[in-house]
């Protein structure tokens, strides 16, 4: 099915051409009709599905046609009012989703921003002066923002709330709670998220009535080009074991995933030992810097990343070959999160684990959401000393949350 079925003007369209788009992915097929027919949504999709042009898509729709409208009170803006409201946790992802609106809305003449802390507010009160059609932030830099009286929800017609499940992982539901007392009841809402906890929907409760709710099951959240296997590894042999593979494989680039900030930062050195240049983000590092060693990273001068999984949020390569999870993710969703970070729109990538005795709780956890268990493979000289079991498929874990 081409996009033009789905009820998007030309000048959309013609920037879905220039981006490369072809044909809507499943999330996008079945979440812009209902976003244009005016209702409220709540949709499970992982990053890597194109969910963010899902909604960014008929959102830019409906501006336009309130534009064309001279007749409508609303196609004007009026000073520090913001017609859309994208609520996403973190700043790397705020930025992304900014980037893929001002993709979208090259020929048309709607006005974005993305607000995240760590960054200077008075440019950003600045550009809201004039007014913004679509807002993407995060919760806390909007709620300064809104103390500040930089901006009024007055006018506001949408209401995005993106990655929900993460955001409520990352404590803001204070926020959110007190960013929807502000906004006014005749909205259209969406809610996104990886997965939809009994948390996650909760929170839609406070949100909206009824939603139309779809779903990308877990099957088809993890594309099928991603080659996923696991090498069973003692612990305290990891390091050794990636730079062997780095080595032997020559690998070109990787993306590395630890669970904590400390370990980052010594896997890095570990890896400078044998020397091999890394570097690393995490939650510890400013604003500054990690953006600076991501378009490193994208650019292909840094090779090899090591991410806790908050910071690497949001990062979006179109060419990233390779992932590998030094340390297993909990929850195990986190799993698909990460994996999803290679082998984005259709190009082919690998997802490596590396998995120690201590991890089988975890791994249990993710190959039974996957419904499947993943290849193991054996690297010479890496044989364990601790064996990992073989896996049953319907571990269901307690949740920290
Ligand atoms: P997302 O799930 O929004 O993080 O998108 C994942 C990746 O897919 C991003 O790199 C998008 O640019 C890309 N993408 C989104 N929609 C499409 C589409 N219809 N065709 C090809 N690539 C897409």
């Amino acid at each position: 099915m081409p996009f033009s079925k789905l009820g998007l003007s030309q000048p959309i369209l013609q920037a879905l051409s220039d981006i490369g788009y072809k044909t809507p992915t499943d999330i996008q097929k079945q979440a812009i009709p209902i976003i244009l027919s005016g209702k409220d949504l709540m949709a499970a999709a992982q990053t890597g599905t194109g969910k963010t042009a899902s909604f960014v898509l008929p959102i830019l729709e409906k501006i336009h046609a309130t534009q064309l409208d001279a007749q409508n009170p609303s196609s004007q803006l009026r000073s520090k009012s913001i017609r859309t409201l994208i609520l996403t946790p973190t700043r790397e992802l705020a930025v992304q989703i900014a980037a893929n609106i001002t993709q979208c809305a090259k020929y048309l003449p709607i006005s974005s921003l993305a607000v995240y802390g760590g960054t200077d507010l008075e440019p950003q009160k600045k550009r809201l002066l004039d007014g913004i059609d679509i807002l993407v932030a995060t919760p806390g830099r909007l709620l300064d923002l809104a103390y500040q009286r930089a901006l009024y929800f007055d006018d506001l017609e949408t209401l995005v709330l993106d990655e929900a499940d993460r955001m409520l992982d990352m404590g803001f539901i204070d926020d959110i709670n007190k960013i929807i007392d502000r906004l006014p009841g005749a909205r259209q809402s969406l809610l996104f998220s990886a997965t939809l906890t009994d948390e996650v929907r909760y929170l839609a409760d406070t949100v909206y009535d009824d939603a139309a709710e779809i779903s990308i099951t877990a099957h088809k959240k993890t594309a099928p080009k991603i080659k996923q296997w696991l090498i069973t590894v003692d612990k305290d042999n990891k390091s050794a074991l990636l730079s062997h593979l780095i080595v032997q494989n020559q690998w070109n680039q990787a993306l590395i995933f630890v669970e904590k900030k400390h370990s980052a930062a010594k896997l890095v050195a570990q890896l400078e030992k044998r020397g091999i240049a890394a570097d690393c983000i995490h939650s510890g590092r400013s604003q500054a810097i990690r953006e600076q060693i991501l378009a490193d990273f994208k650019a292909g001068t840094l090779r090899f990343l090591v991410a806790t999984g908050i910071a690497a949020r949001g990062i979006d390569i179109q060419q990233l070959a390779r992932v590998v999870n030094y340390d297993l993710p909990f929850p195990s969703e986190d799993y698909i999160h990460r994996i999803g970070r290679t082998g984005r729109a259709g190009a082919s990538g690998e997802a490596i684990s590396f998995v120690s005795k201590d991890d089988f709780k975890n791994l249990c956890a993710i190959e039974s959401l996957l419904g499947h268990l993943i290849e193991r493979k054996e690297i010479d000289g890496f044989t364990v000393k601790k064996t990992v079991p073989v896996s049953v498929l319907n571990y269901h874990p307690r949740r920290s949350y």
